[in-house]
């Protein structure tokens, strides 16, 4: 069993490109481990959060942090939590359910989510996909609720359920946030929705 200070140690900020450097992120995301991961699997987990959410132009910085809590103050407008747990999820009625994750949303958003490990290492399985891959892409969906509301997408991250197809797309590095998501996370770029769909670089890198 690790001790509190070395798990401490993993403490780890990611920041989005120069952007994010000019001025304080829109939004920061706090990863709590509850299902004691390997600490090189979980920093490898938000990593590869950080880069999905980040490719569709959020302004993020990505921490993580002990299962209790984060010692530094946010200097962000926004604060997210996402848990990583180990067990399936509670059956609740008044919440954003899913088999891999959950989040407390409303039509505009919330702040709570969770990702549960068992059901990702089981789909996971079953897609012949690496867990901790899916186990991102699981976060991202959630976190994408926190920001965009409770909605679905016909294709994409925000699908409600994932086929055998999106699951080889996660493993391509190839899965993303629809064109009409990224226009809505524009509110978290600091720019007009305007100015973003006239951003060609990054609608072409966005997939539909
Ligand atoms: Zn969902």
């Amino acid at each position: 069993m690790k001790s509190r200070n070395s798990f401490r140690s993993l403490i780890v900020l990611l920041t989005l490109d120069a952007f994010a450097f000019a001025q304080p992120p829109a939004v920061e995301l706090r990863i709590h481990d509850y299902a004691s991961l390997k600490p090189s699997t979980l920093r490898a987990v938000a990593i590869r959060v950080h880069q999905i959410l980040s490719e569709s132009g959020l302004s993020l910085q990505t921490r993580v942090c002990t299962a209790d809590a984060c010692e530094s103050p946010s200097a962000s407008a926004r604060v997210l939590v996402l848990r990583i747990v180990r067990g399936t999820p509670p059956n609740m009625n008044d919440v954003r359910l899913s088999p891999m994750g959950e989040s407390f949303a409303d039509a505009r958003g919330g702040t709570y989510a969770s990702v549960f490990l068992k059901q990702v290492q089981q789909e996971a399985a079953e897609a012949d996909v690496p867990w901790p891959t899916v186990l991102a892409y699981a976060a991202a969906h959630e976190v994408g609720h926190l920001l965009l509301g409770r909605a679905h997408s016909q294709r994409g991250l925000m699908k409600a359920y994932w086929d055998e197809r999106d699951f080889r797309a996660m493993n391509q590095n190839c899965f993303h946030f629809g064109k009409e998501q990224v226009l809505q996370l524009a509110r978290y770029r600091g720019i007009s929705t305007a100015t973003l769909a006239e951003d060609r670089h990054l609608a072409a890198g966005v997939g539909p």
